[in-house]
């Protein structure tokens, strides 16, 4: 479950909204039952649920812990995808696999503008919490692929591009320097332009392949975002 910080006061913890209607109604939790709980900031705690109504659940906490924020960060730059459920599988997939900023942003090839922000931002809690992580990833909503690479100035910006030769396949190299955030590029269905592919490699990007076959946009994802495992 989740609660973020302020929902958390020393040994005591509350569920509200949909955390709570999830616990009391869907699993049908009772007083005494153990639940899990995340609070997105590194924090994991344990512990017995104390009273427990619709709209609230408290628990004792009887255990914490702490984890750090994994590194290298992992921030993914991903063009809108039109099909909604393409979109929402990438975004899924992107924070099971790890990515710790999700920005969507708009090019010249974007070809819906309208992205529901609310449903992305549930899909990534309950991929948060499917996966046993920590930290609460962000999705964003940025208008230009410049507004990307200027929101991330310390990072190292990777570009997947289907153009790029297979031999530029390899991705260990990024994740030496681990203090540095990686920020890997993957473009809406349409692809690049060549201009916005110049414009990145002029601030730095770095291009790569993801092999010799053209992926959709959300595979691109999965392929790309699988290469930085830990
Ligand atoms: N430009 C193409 C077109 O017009 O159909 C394809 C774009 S592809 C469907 C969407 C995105 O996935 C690309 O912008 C790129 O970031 C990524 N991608 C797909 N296949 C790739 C590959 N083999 N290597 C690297 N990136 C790839």
């Amino acid at each position: 479950y989740y609660a973020p910080p302020a929902q958390i006061h020393g040994t005591a913890a509350e569920l509200l909204d949909q955390e709570a209607r999830h616990a009391s109604k869907v699993m049908r939790a009772r007083e005494g039952d153990q639940l899990v709980i995340v609070d997105g900031k590194g924090g994991r705690y344990e512990g017995p649920i104390r009273r427990i109504t619709k709209q609230s659940v408290q628990i004792e906490i009887q255990e914490s812990q702490y984890f750090d924020k994994p590194q290298p960060e992992l921030l993914l730059g991903m063009g809108i995808i039109k099909k909604r459920d393409r979109l929402e599988f990438a975004v899924e997939k992107a924070v099971e696999l790890g990515a710790a900023h999700i920005a969507l942003f708009r090019s010249r090839r974007t070809i819906k503008e309208n992205v529901r922000m609310d449903r992305l931002e549930s899909i990534t809690l309950s991929a948060m919490k499917q996966s046993l992580r920590t930290w609460r990833p962000e999705v964003t909503l940025f208008h230009s692929i410049e507004e990307v690479i200027a929101s991330f100035p310390e990072a190292q910006c990777v570009l997947a591009h289907e153009k790029v030769s297979p031999s530029k396949m390899s991705f260990a190299h990024l994740a030496e320097g681990k203090d540095q955030p990686i920020l890997l590029m993957v473009g809406p269905e349409g692809g690049f332009a060549d201009a916005e592919v110049d414009k990145m490699v002029d601030a730095g990007a770095e291009l790569a392949s993801l092999g010799s076959h053209r992926l959709r946009a959300e595979t691109a994802v999965v392929a790309l975002m699988s290469q930085f495992l830990s």
